[in-house]
């Protein structure tokens, strides 16, 4: 039934009822599909009509998660590592001789144009697979001893079972950049995915199941905005979760590091961000705008690396801003994301079309100047127009809050100073971009940004291969990359005596 109303976007009937084995209503605990006493709708958020009904799980069901979880972890951690990279290798693959019906479910729940989603799941899939080699990398060390009876070897051990809480703006590769790191290590999983995306992630689940990864070792509980701090609560403090892996808000990374505190968990959180995009004058201008146009309306503008705030030197201010709104006007389409040329998808829900309102409202009540766009667009509840401000300035809530939205705002500089100060005159510390094609000022810039990630000359950074995590109230840890794995070991210190 969901699937009449997104057929739309499947070329045919066939690929629609093969899209529909993925499509899971059910928790994935154990090993088994498992209902609870309620539901709660998922929404399409490019029509507002209802997709499907998905188990309301609450603490009880979370519970019985953590247990099959922290049951499953005995035998997976002394699987041999080649055993847990094979299974990873299995999912990946499924994965991708899946990843048509995948992208169809992202677009659907979320909102994001196909081609955008498509690249998700290959960005999710990748994942599972640098972490299926990883896991066969792990390497302890031997290290001289101060005493001529003693050896000294330091083990890398799993931390045990993790507790996973993903956002909705990218619900399948948030899942796997921490998913196929912990179960790399050895650890096993309760995923608990945002409420307005939870089908990307049964889904998975039931990939997960084809690929044979053992009973208990993922598992799934969706659960609605109403249960969620109850079941967040139970991961938090329950001592059985040894670890808590957040993406999702500064606000609710507070709150959950309050819980984990109790029994003291270890933590990885990736936050928000406010990221700056600093245009010097010596920048190529061209390569800036189309930096600028990735950077910013990826997502519709929602994602936590998204540029927040453009900061450009006064000597190229004015042509990069009519370079910029020219580049929106002619490259973004806004529309559903199973149109083809769409390339600007709607906002997660109406709370979120509702900020980038209030930002542009508060901007221009205090000066700013609407370049292009500006309102709600007339597609539908949840779109609104791609939109450019100019003449912004630092009193501004669009240049303090992450808007998380296809909203522009331009601020004027005259120095590198000015700008420096401006892009870390924040409390978070994600991404940060600059253009300039001046060395000595590109390693200033570089090493003076407080922030976890530069691009410096490019708009987009994100790869498997990268370290992903920010600085200040952007989080702990990173994700991805070499690094991503040791969030999920703890180190063991084996001394060895009366040799
Ligand atoms: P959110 O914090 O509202 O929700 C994220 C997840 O936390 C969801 O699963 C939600 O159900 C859950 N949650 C909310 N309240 C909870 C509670 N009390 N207990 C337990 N779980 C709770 O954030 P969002 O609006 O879904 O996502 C947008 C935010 O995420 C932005 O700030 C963005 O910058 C950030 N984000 C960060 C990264 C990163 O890697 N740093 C990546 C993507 C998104």
């Amino acid at each position: 039934m969901a699937l009449r109303l997104w057929a739309r976007g499947f070329s045919s009937a066939p690929a629609a009822a093969a899209a529909s084995s993925l499509l899971r209503s059910d928790g994935y605990i154990g090993g088994r599909w498992v209902g609870a006493a309620t539901t709660f709708p998922v929404l399409e958020p490019a029509s507002g009509a209802e997709l499907r009904r998905v188990a309301d799980c609450g603490p009880a069901e979370c519970r019985q998660a953590v247990s099959a979880a922290a049951s499953a972890f005995g035998s997976w951690k002394e699987a041999p590592a080649k055993e847990r990279s094979a299974l990873l290798r299995k999912w990946h693959d499924l994965m991708i001789q899946n990843k048509d019906d995948l992208a169809n479910i992202i677009t659907a729940e979320n909102g994001k144009p196909l081609q955008e989603a498509l690249r998700e799941v290959l960005y999710s899939a990748g994942f599972v697979e640098w972490f299926s080699e990883e896991a066969r990398h792990i390497y302890g060390d031997v290290i001289s001893s101060p005493m001529r009876d003693r050896r000294i070897l330091v083990l890398k051990q799993p931390v045990g079972v993790a507790g996973i809480i993903t956002p909705w703006n990218f619900p399948s590769a948030m899942i796997t950049r921490k998913v196929g790191a912990a179960l790399a290590a050895g650890c096993t999983v309760v995923v608990k995915p945002a409420e307005d995306t939870p089908l990307s992630a049964l889904a998975l689940a039931e990939l997960a199941d084809q690929a044979g990864i053992p009973a208990g070792v993922y598992n799934v509980v969706p659960c609605s905005r109403e249960k969620t701090p109850s079941v967040g609560e139970v991961l938090c403090t329950d001592p059985l979760v040894a670890k808590i892996s957040f993406t999702g808000s500064t606000a609710t990374g507070k709150i959950l590091l309050r819980q984990a505190a109790s029994t003291v968990k270890r933590v990885s959180m990736e936050l928000g961000g406010n990221a700056p995009f600093i245009v010097f004058d010596s920048a190529d201008i061209d390569r800036a705008v189309a930096g600028a146009l990735a950077s910013k309306y990826r997502n519709s503008g929602q994602t936590c690396v998204c540029t927040n705030r453009f900061l450009v030197q006064k000597g190229v201010h004015d042509a990069f801003v009519k370079r910029f709104a020219e580049a929106i006007q002619r490259e973004l389409r806004v529309g559903s994301g199973f149109q083809e040329d769409t390339t600007q998808g709607p906002l997660i829900n109406e709370k979120a079309v509702e900020k980038v309102e209030r930002h542009v409202s508060d901007a221009v009540s205090k000066g700013a100047r609407i370049v292009t766009g500006g309102k709600r667009h007339s597609f539908g509840k949840n779109f609104f127009e791609p939109t450019l401000l100019s003449e912004v300035t630092t009193d501004m809530l669009c240049t303090q809050e992450e808007t998380f939205g296809p909203l522009a705002p331009v601020l004027k500089f005259d120095t590198e100073e000015e700008a420096v100060a401006i892009a870390n005159s924040t409390n978070v510390g994600l991404a940060g971009y600059f253009y300039s094609q001046d060395p000595a000022q590109i390693w200033r810039v570089a090493e003076r940004l407080e922030v976890g990630m530069v691009g410096i000359n490019e708009g987009l950074l994100s790869s498997v291969e990268c370290p992903f995590g920010g600085v200040k109230q952007s989080g702990l840890g990173r994700e991805g990359s070499k690094y991503g794995i040791d969030e999920y070991l703890e180190i063991k210190y084996v001394c060895y005596g009366s040799l």
